[in-house]
């Protein structure tokens, strides 16, 4: 009985100790996003260079400009509300991301705004130009998105908020709407999906490629906001494959530094 008992403990100690070590990985992108100046001076920029292209893009006259209505679309996550406690929480219990434990923090719906965005947000509705909020946040999540965003002073209805419909991922659809009767003048969010279908569930390699090819629209209609946690960056290392072991997903990651 005791040499069974000893045997579980083991198997369970080594369970945890497997867990652990494939959420410890996650703790330098945390703490970067937590703790450092750096990174608030970062997101702050992000949204002092959006105000700067908004600026110039009210000072266009003409139809071309003026036929449909301006539109700004913002990704939610890690782009205008900061996710990085339920990370810290992973991180420190040993626990990896679950649809469930992602939910229990969405209902919370205790995010705390990313540094810029309110303002800028505000600032762009007060400029008679529509905000637009969307995001893969699944429907079940919508009252508590709404409250959370709505707290914070985001200027959001349910006319504006677009949650994940079903399983798809991509946002081109909602952006589809949104151009209707808009023009997008600036598209903010932290992964490159967050920009166009061309971006979405491309290889590692293909990604970077595509930067280079859209790369005078960063800074100028695309604005990234940082996200070292998690994101397509990281399904792009794993080609995609959640079903991955924690030591299969350690031994790709390792397989992508560049040492000299
Ligand atoms: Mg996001």
């Amino acid at each position: 009985m005791r040499i069974i008992s000893c045997l579980l403990t083991l198997v369970l100690l080594t369970s945890c100790a497997t867990t652990k070590e494939n959420v410890d990985y996650q703790e330098a992108g945390t703490l970067w996003l937590q703790s450092s100046a750096e990174a608030k001076a970062l997101i702050i920029q992000s949204f002092n260079i959006a105000r700067l292209r908004l600026d110039q893009d009210l000072r266009k006259k003409g139809r071309k400009y003026n036929k449909k209505k301006r539109a700004i679309v913002v990704d939610a996550d890690e782009t205008i509300v900061d996710n990085s406690p339920y990370q810290a929480k992973n991180i420190l219990i040993g626990r990896e991301y679950t649809s469930d434990n992602w939910a229990e923090w969405i209902d919370l719906a205790d995010a705390k705004a990313l540094p810029g965005s309110v303002e800028f947000l505000k600032y762009a509705k007060s400029k008679g130009v529509e905000v637009f909020f969307i995001t893969n946040r699944k429907m079940r999540g919508y009252d508590a998105t709404l409250k959370n965003l709505k707290a914070l002073g985001f200027p959001v209805t349910t006319k504006n908020l677009f949650l994940r419909e079903g399983n798809n991922h991509s946002k081109e659809t909602r952006r589809q709407k949104v151009l209707k009767d808009h023009r997008i003048v600036l598209l903010m969010g932290d992964a490159l999906g967050d920009f166009g279908p061309f971006f979405e569930t491309k290889s590692f390699e293909k990604r970077s490629k595509l930067v280079d090819q859209y790369k005078h629209e960063f800074g100028k209609r695309f604005i990234v906001l940082p996200n070292p946690m998690y994101g397509e960056w990281l399904g792009s290392v794993y080609k995609y494959d959640y079903s991955l072991s924690n030591d299969e997903k350690r031994e790709i990651r390792r397989s992508k530094l560049k040492p000299y």
